[in-house]
């Protein structure tokens, strides 16, 4: 189902949070019950038929929905955190920035082999968030079965770097 009509609710402030970024906010979809809702039901659209055992969530947009998700997918909930944030033992993936670089983590005992994962964020821009939380999730024996975003800024094709995954998203800025 292709949700364009969900694009009513977000907000675009230019230049957040620096010069020349035209940032989308999906707190104005959030706040209103309509958007809240079509937004819930059309994500959870996408992957009602696929077996999954956990969504995992990235920090901090990815832990709207993700939970909502799982609830409704009857799977379990794990967060990837940015790094230090986490408790227990953790495994780590660092990337790439357009200057230096970040890293992500979960927690060691949170994916089992072979657990079949549906990873989740609000927004899909450059790809390499959610390139390096696949890698993440891979690392520590998960099997991606769906990556579902909210928003795809569908010009910085990041779709590249996600070759035979099975990626969806409900509105597209070309
Ligand atoms: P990427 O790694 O370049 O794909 O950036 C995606 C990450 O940055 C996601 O975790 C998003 O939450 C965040 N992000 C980048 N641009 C925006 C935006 O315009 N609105 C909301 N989040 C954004």
């Amino acid at each position: 189902m292709m949700n364009q009509e969900l694009e009513k609710y977000i907000r675009s402030i230019k230049n957040f949070p620096k010069d020349g970024i035209d940032f989308k906010d999906i707190t104005t979809l959030l706040k209103d019950p309509k958007g809240l809702l079509q937004t819930g039901n059309a994500l959870y659209d996408f992957a009602k038929e696929i077996p999954i055992d956990k969504v995992v969530g990235i920090e901090s947009r990815g832990f709207f929905y993700g939970p909502l998700l799982a609830m409704k997918l009857q799977a379990g909930f794990v967060p990837i955190r940015k790094t230090g944030k986490l408790p227990a033992e953790t495994v780590h993936q660092t990337y790439a920035l357009e200057y230096g670089s970040d890293t992500i983590e979960v927690h060691k005992d949170a994916i089992a082999p072979g657990d079949k994962i549906l990873l989740h964020d609000d927004l899909l821009a450059t790809g390499g968030t959610a390139r390096a939380a696949c890698d993440l999730i891979e690392k520590a024996g998960g099997e991606i079965v769906q990556i579902s975003f909210i928003i795809e800024l569908a010009f910085l094709n990041a779709r590249e770097k996600f070759e035979g995954y099975d990626l969806r998203t409900l509105i597209r800025y070309d």
